[in-house]
């Protein structure tokens, strides 16, 4: 191998022979055409193995930077290799914004879309969902343009770098707005009997964070466009200082708080693009349950919390609005993820990941593709019911397995 890359956690080395840094599409092209397997390496913020290959490893970040606001000012097409980060000025400038953003804004805007990243929001489709139209270039280097509507579409958007090279996505817009982002310390397991709708509810993006140390949740972090009332929150004391989600952490890094109104780019995000995200040392999981099944899934999280506490940083409850896109994980499902920022220690992890995938073997839990778990194959194929019809899809894009490796294959299951 040319150079030694590895993901953002640095719990993956990546197998490449070859990396690539294409200036150009049409180098781009050529790089693909010549290949025997490749993958694309987005900024790297997943957590397993999905990006590896033992071929070429492509990434898009030398790429020449697209954001192209249509004239009618309803989307914008963006280049494979771009990040959040960096498109949000260009919208904000315009006067526009994106319905939604992870909790960072470091992530390519490909390969989040391609994994179905989301934000919180009982409201917001994840990510993917505000894709459009999805340029890829195919395993023969030939351009295909997807757009919403079309046969394949759905299928193609949460396309797990399956597909081929997303080269450019164009993005539904929405106004822009502003959003005021408070924080709440101490929110007891008890008030969420028979309040956790209007919990989640509260706000245009609302997180529970705990520790597990307790069942009480330390924080619950509200953002929404107007004020919230004064006083407590379903008893949880307004925070007296900024806080990071994971407790006790400096909140240097965490976006601005205590309800100073400010741009949907700068308060969506719980961390700021000028630092480090999240702790910086770290690995992470999440599944996503039925949101109706959200306090029982609370609940079963609770029962394991000596397994999850010695190693977790900090569980963030979340909501995700349903979608039609097959393999997103809110799949015709209006979904909470249980998301773990557990510390970076692979070994020490996998059986608390493990514990928690016990805990919820009966709410059907949905893995994120792009962070750790332990769930087989077969058991991930069973959850989605266009799954089927993603592998054909593959197949038709894919013949021969260019764009697979390890962790596709298993998967995808049964051969080529
Ligand atoms: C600190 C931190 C915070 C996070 N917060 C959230 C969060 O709030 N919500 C959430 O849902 N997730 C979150 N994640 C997970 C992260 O959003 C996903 O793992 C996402 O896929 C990362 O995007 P990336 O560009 O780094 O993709 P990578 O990890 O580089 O790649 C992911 C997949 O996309 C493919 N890919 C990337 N670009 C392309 C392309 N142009 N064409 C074809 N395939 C491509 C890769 O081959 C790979 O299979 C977080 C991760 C970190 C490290």
């Amino acid at each position: 191998m040319s150079e030694r890359v590895t993901n953002w956690a640095g719990n993956i080395v990546f197998g490449a022979q070859r990396v690539h840094r294409p200036g150009s599409v049409a180098e781009l092209q050529e790089v693909v055409a010549r290949a025997a397997t490749a993958r694309v390496l987005g900024s790297g913020h997943s957590f397993n193995r999905m990006a590896d290959t033992a071929g070429d490893l492509i990434s898009l970040a030398g790429l020449p930077r697209i954001t192209e606001i249509s004239p009618d000012r309803r989307t914008v097409r963006v280049d494979g290799g771009i990040r959040y980060g960096d498109l949000v000025p260009h919208l904000d400038a315009a006067g526009v914004a994106l319905h939604n953003l992870a909790s960072l804004p470091h992530i390519s805007v490909a390969g989040a879309v391609t994994t179905a990243t989301h934000g919180s929001g009982e409201r917001n489709g994840n990510l993917a969902t505000a894709v459009a139209a999805i340029e890829l270039i195919r395993a023969d280097g030939e351009p295909v343009v997807l757009r919403r509507g079309e046969p394949g579409f759905a299928g193609a958007v949460v396309g797990l770098g399956a597909l081929g090279v997303v080269t450019a996505l164009t993005l539904d817009l929405v106004p822009a707005f502003e959003i005021r982002q408070y924080v709440y310390d101490d929110l007891t397991r008890d008030a969420l009997t028979g309040n956790l709708p209007a919990i989640l509810g509260a706000g245009y993006s609302v997180s529970l964070f705990t520790d597990w140390t307790g069942t009480t949740f330390n924080h619950a972090w509200v953002k929404r466009p107007d004020p919230m009332p004064e006083g407590p929150f379903f008893g949880a004391r307004p925070a007296d200082g900024p806080r990071h989600p994971v407790p006790g952490l400096p909140a240097d890094n965490s976006t601005q708080q205590a309800g100073v109104p400010g741009p949907w780019h700068a308060r969506l995000p719980h961390f700021r693009m000028e630092f480090t995200p999240s702790t910086g040392a770290e690995l992470q999981s999440e599944w996503m349950v039925s949101r109706e099944r959200a306090l029982e899934a609370i609940d079963a999280l609770a029962g394991v919390r000596e397994k999850i506490a010695p190693v977790v940083q900090v569980n963030e409850i979340r909501t995700v609005a349903a979608d039609d896109l097959w393999l997103s994980m809110n799949y015709r499902r209006e979904s909470v993820g249980l998301h773990f920022t557990w510390i970076a220690d692979t070994n020490a992890v996998l059986p608390a990941v493990a514990a928690v995938e016990e805990a919820l073997a009966l709410l059907d839990a949905r893995p994120h593709w792009g962070k750790v778990y332990t769930m087989d194959a077969a058991t991930v194929r069973g959850r989605y019911e266009r799954f089927a019809d993603f592998a054909e899809l593959v197949a038709a894009y894919d013949p021969a397995g260019k764009f697979r490796n390890a962790w596709l294959d298993d998967l995808l299951g049964g051969g080529r």
